[in-house]
């Protein structure tokens, strides 16, 4: 590790800042900090690799949903010329490649401490200090605290009974064992058809004996349409790199679409038929987020789109009665984070694929041989669990975060997270939240926000550093204003209009509040820079 300094008598090592995480997000923060603010900083990363999300998520069929060649670092050039992306939605082996190439060429790993879970981290008023530990009893300060721990670490694991009898094996998709999974010759169960159930379903159909998927709430999916990058288009893309990543920072999603300001009630039902038409066939995110601007807020619209889907769905499925099963009715399109696919309704038309709706037929529990359902007993030899994540709080609130007065983030957070702009939380002085909630994160291409974050980070650390201030902490009605703001964009979407885990509804007891901001990117940035412009408006420092 580079620049330590240990405080030998307490045993505590001194640093100017501490980043969790090593995904996407700590990765570049450390980078920022120590490369362009010459700041003594170490990444705590509890697995033992970098990579986050795409070092955890292993199952099979993963892949990213954004396009590879925008799905990745834009703050350095040189890097965007020499990696090759070698379609356009990689599966995750090479999105973790690139990641350790990227830790490998900016020299990162020597600052990050692997196979480290931070277990708590408080801040000491006199020292105006956070003091973290180590799950491995390793203590660390530092004057600034950043977390990179992601929107979706946390894996939601449904308390089912009986589980601990069952006699198979049983995974959870986030968490998959990285020497694989053999379902050669298996009876497999999977429980959850969210984007990660979607796409894992046809890659274990194909190699299980047989494939039963227990589906709670039928979803909607959109084809990716993934194909290699030939050299022509290797070379396109780079010489259009400033274009992609302009369109893609100004586009409402952080995705590089000419925009649309088209309603879908402007056209004829033929006329816009054609065009969901062409749309899918190009496939991916475009068919929410460049088809029509009014998809998300307006349910008439969104119908449009939805029936379009349903009728993809009826045309593909063979058997009616599946296809009956499959069909979405219940929330509108795009409201539950729309999966992208590689022949998931296609998939039902195998013979050893079966459709379990537990709506209809709850689980009752799980048994030594399988899955009991009201109707039904299911005998497995592997269980895998699509079940999501407690998303955008729940690794956090795993830490013992306590700000000022001992106040700890749990108790603040009670009812729902409360932030300022998605970084920082009242009361939690030097503590930044990269995609935290209140930030678009989780509606956005990831990657774009996760920059904007880090360099607002950085460049406000740097600000500081200029002009002496030791603590910089959102103020309460600044934040309260901020809460108050992202629900009511919420509430002009249809959003709301999901039982998602955007509002911490899969999860049992948690509170129900809207957490990513849908104001989209462009408003979101433009914000920032203005509360900068103000003086850091809404942020109160000492000196
Ligand atoms: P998810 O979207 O939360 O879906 C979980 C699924 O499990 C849903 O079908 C849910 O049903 C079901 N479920 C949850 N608890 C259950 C229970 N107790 N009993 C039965 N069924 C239950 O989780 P995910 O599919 O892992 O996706 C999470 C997020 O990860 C995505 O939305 C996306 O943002 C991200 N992701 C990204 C990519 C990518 O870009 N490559 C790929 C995969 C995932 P209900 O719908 O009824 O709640």
């Amino acid at each position: 590790m580079s620049g330590q300094r240990k405080n030998s008598k307490e045993n505590v090592l001194e640093l100017d800042a501490i980043v969790i995480g090593a995904g996407f997000s700590g990765m570049y923060m450390l980078k920022r900090l120590r490369d362009e603010l010459g700041l003594n900083t170490r990444a705590y990363e509890a697995g033992n690799g970098v990579g986050g999300t795409w070092y955890w998520n292993r199952y099979p069929g993963a892949r990213c949903d954004s396009e590879s060649f925008y799905y990745c670092y834009s703050f350095s050039k040189e890097l965007l010329q020499e990696w090759e992306w070698s379609s356009k939605y990689p599966e995750q082996p090479e999105i973790l490649t690139y990641l350790n190439h990227v830790a490998d060429r900016f020299d990162l790993r020597k600052d990050i401490q692997l196979e480290t879970r931070v277990k708590s981290a408080h801040f000491n008023e006199k020292t105006h200090r956070w003091e973290i530990l180590t799950e491995n009893g390793e203590r660390a300060s530092a004057q600034f605290l950043i977390s990179g721990v992601g929107c979706l670490s946390t894996a939601n694991v449904p308390a089912i009974k009986g589980l601990e009898n069952f006699k198979g094996d049983w995974y959870h998709t986030g968490k998959w064992p990285h020497e694989g999974v053999d379902f050669s010759g298996k009876r497999v169960g999977l429980i959850g058809t969210g984007s990660t159930g979607i796409q894992a379903t046809p890659v274990i159909a194909a190699e299980a004996d047989h494939l039963t998927i227990f589906q709670r709430t039928p979803n909607f999916s959109v084809p990716a349409r993934n194909e290699p990058f030939t050299p022509t288009k290797q070379k396109e893309i780079k010489a259009n790199y400033d274009e992609v990543w302009e369109k893609a920072r100004s586009g409402h999603g952080g995705f590089p679409y000419s925009p649309t300001t088209r309603s879908a009630l402007e056209f004829s039902s033929n006329e816009r038929t054609a065009i969901y038409e062409d749309i899918w066939q190009e496939g991916g995110f475009k068919f929410l987020w460049g088809s029509f601007a009014d998809i998300m807020v307006n349910k008439e619209a969104n119908n449009t789109a939805a029936d379009f889907i349903r009728g993809k769905i009826r045309e593909t499925v063979q058997d009616p009665v599946t296809a009956d099963k499959l069909m979405p009715h219940d929330h509108p399109y795009g409201a539950k984070r729309p999966p992208i696919d590689t022949n998931y309704f296609e998939t039902f038309n195998r013979d050893n694929v079966s459709l379990v709706s537990i709506k209809e037929s709850p689980i009752e529990e799980i048994t030594p041989s399988g899955v009991l359902t009201k109707d039904e007993e299911y005998d497995l030899d592997i269980i895998v669990f699509a079940t999501g994540f407690d998303a955008m709080t729940g690794t956090l609130l795993k830490i013992d975060i306590q700000g000022r007065d001992g106040e700890s983030l749990a108790d603040k957070w009670e009812a729902g997270p409360k932030t300022y702009l998605g970084l920082q939380v009242a009361g939690f002085p030097n503590f930044f939240t990269i995609s935290g909630p209140g930030s678009p994160s989780v509606l956005s291409n990831m990657p774009v926000t996760i920059e904007q974050h880090v360099e607002w980070i950085s460049d406000c650390i740097q600000s500081m550093k200029k002009n002496e201030q030791v603590c910089i902490e959102a103020n309460v009605e600044a934040e309260s204003d901020w809460v108050t703001h992202v629900n009511q964009i919420a509430e002009m979407t249809l959003f709301w209009e999901a039982n998602s885990w955007y509002l911490g509804a899969n999860i049992p007891g948690k509170a129900r509040i809207f957490m990513p901001y849908a104001g989209g990117l462009p408003t979101y940035f433009e914000r920032c820079e203005d509360v900068v412009k103000q003086g850091y408006a809404g942020f109160e420092f000492s000196a």
